[in-house]
């Protein structure tokens, strides 16, 4: 069994490696032909000047009636449009896109959009320092998020969601004032770290269509932007903010899909094109604005966080976890929420990890026979290779929200009109709609799950394909045995009983 899935993974890692276009990992080669931006319709649609704005505009529009409705409407969560678009339809809108199409949710931010405006009135003029760079920020910041959300249960808190949107217009506005390209973005925002993980399993990226085109480039306007020719100080097309140099970009880490690229090549040379999803997990180049995936812990880090913390934020809304708080709670000899709490993330974005991963790492260093390799530096490798099933994980979660809650917001968006206008101007609330039959949804989550873990097991076996191609079963064997762990945590958890803790949605 072993070697027949080792004999698959020899042969798909060495169909990845030539195609009919030569090295499919050669730099800018285009998977396929398919070119979004050349379709009729979406094509015209996606390249208009206008097309982001429009995104953020409406966006920015719904942030709007967040802040006002979680501000100054009633404070009961399932009946508030901010509790009720924040944790149900933004979180699980973002994943569909994501899994779907790519981050366009990052495309149409709404705090970009206010920074804009900003940045008329006051250029900023500082670089991010050098020794600030990296993901160390918004991993601190990810897990400060997941930790507020379950000791102040913020799904319950319309006021406290609408304060922690305006405090990330605040934290946007203020940061790239000061500082020049998207560093908030890029180094800062805790939902874009988390996209930028996701994106992985987009099947579209923007990458260059000719690279031929891209060698006899003067100008490379796609990251320098585009000056007038009349005023050539005057810059009257930015180009990638985040630092992606298009020749060299690969895959979606750190790209906002804001299509400034697109408007700003001279040579209508970028193509968003679809491609196969977690692939670019396993590509070993380097890729411009971050280098090699193996040489970036701090990516690494981010990409176990992300898939324990699904773990983790999952684990909140089962029953089962007061049983673990009050276990938690005798062996620190403390009741505080803040304490117990703190010690179930160290125990599982910390301590689990580490034994875990450290543990395959050793098994997996002793089955092929090289201890040259620090565990450190294996665990880095293989750590990408668990992203898929993160996606499975969350998009389970998320996507539960989504689905058992997906038309609540029609009674909550006429309930809140009764609330401003003081008379029923869509109607009487239409209390029955809501959503999916929980039972019914359950079907959906193991099958998101399930699709994750192969995704992992391949993206794992391909991993070993390329460090250990003589011994790549017995490099895989350990990680599969530990994706296939966490696989079945992750079914247990949808299996449990929900803690709703008092509302309809909660979690
Ligand atoms: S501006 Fe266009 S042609 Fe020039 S390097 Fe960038 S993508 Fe290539
Ligand atoms: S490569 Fe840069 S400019 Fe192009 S869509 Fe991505 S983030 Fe935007």
């Amino acid at each position: 069994m072993a070697n027949a899935f080792a004999a698959a993974s020899a042969a798909c890692w060495s169909a990845l490696r030539s195609d009919v276009h030569g090295e499919l990992f050669a730099r800018g080669s285009p998977m396929t032909h398919v070119d979004l931006l050349r379709w009729p319709l979406i094509g015209p649609l996606l390249r208009w000047r206008h097309a982001r704005t429009s995104l953020q505009l409406v966006l920015l529009l719904a942030a709007i009636v967040v802040v006002l409705h979680g501000l100054f409407g009633q404070q009961v969560a399932s009946d508030n449009l901010s509790t009720v678009l924040v944790w149900v339809h933004y979180r699980g809108l973002l994943v569909v896109a994501l899994l779907a199409a790519g981050n366009f949710f990052c495309a149409g931010c709404p705090f970009v959009r206010v920074r804009d405006w900003g940045r008329r009135a006051h250029a900023p003029s500082r670089h991010w320092p050098a020794v600030l760079r990296g993901k160390g920020i918004s991993i601190a910041l990810f897990v400060a998020v997941l930790f507020c959300y379950e000791l102040f249960d913020l799904w319950a808190l319309p006021r406290a969601t609408g304060y922690l949107v305006l405090t990330y217009f605040a934290a946007a506005l203020v940061i790239d004032l000061v500082f020049k390209g998207a560093t908030f973005c890029k180094h800062i925002c805790p939902i874009g770290q988390f996209t930028f993980i996701a994106s992985v399993m987009s099947p579209l990226e923007l990458r260059v269509r000719s690279q031929a085109t891209c060698t006899s480039c003067r100008t490379s306007d796609c990251i320098r932007g585009r000056y007038s020719p009349e005023e050539p100080r005057q810059m009257v097309q930015r180009g990638c903010e985040l630092g992606l140099y298009l020749p060299a970009k690969i895959g979606n880490i750190d790209c906002t899909f804001c299509l400034d690229c697109v408007q700003a090549c001279p040579h209508d040379n970028v193509a968003l094109t679809t491609r196969l999803p977690a692939l670019e997990l396993v590509d070993p180049r380097r890729r411009s604005g971050i280098g090699r995936l193996v040489d970036r812990p701090d990516l690494a880090i981010l990409s176990i966080l992300f898939v324990f913390g699904a773990m983790m934020n999952a684990l909140g809304m089962i029953a089962p976890v007061r049983f673990m708080e009050r276990w938690l709670a005798s062996v620190i000899g403390s009741t505080s929420e803040f304490l117990v709490l703190g010690a179930m993330f160290v125990l599982i974005l910390l301590a689990v990890p580490c034994v875990l991963l450290g543990t395959t790492a050793a098994i997996g260093r002793w089955f092929v026979g090289d201890t040259t390799e620090s565990i450190r530096t294996v665990v880095k490798r293989y750590a990408f290779g668990l992203v898929p099933l993160g996606v499975g994980m969350w998009a389970a979660h998320y996507g539960f929200h989504l689905l058992t809650g997906l038309i609540v917001v029609v009674p909550v968006t006429q309930s809140a009109v009764i609330d401003m206008m003081g008379w029923p101007a869509l109607g009487e609330p239409m209390w029955g709609w809501a959503g999916m039959r929980p039972g019914n949804v359950l079907p959906i989550q193991l099958g998101l799950v399930l699709l994750g873990t192969l995704g992992s097991l391949a993206v794992m076996s391909l991993i070993s394909q390329r460090d250990h191609p003589d011994r790549a079963a017995r490099a895989t064997a350990p990680w599969a045995i530990t994706t296939c762990a966490l696989t079945a945590a992750a079914i247990w958890i949808l299996f449990q009983p929900m803690d709703m803790r008092g509302l309809g949605f909660g979690g």
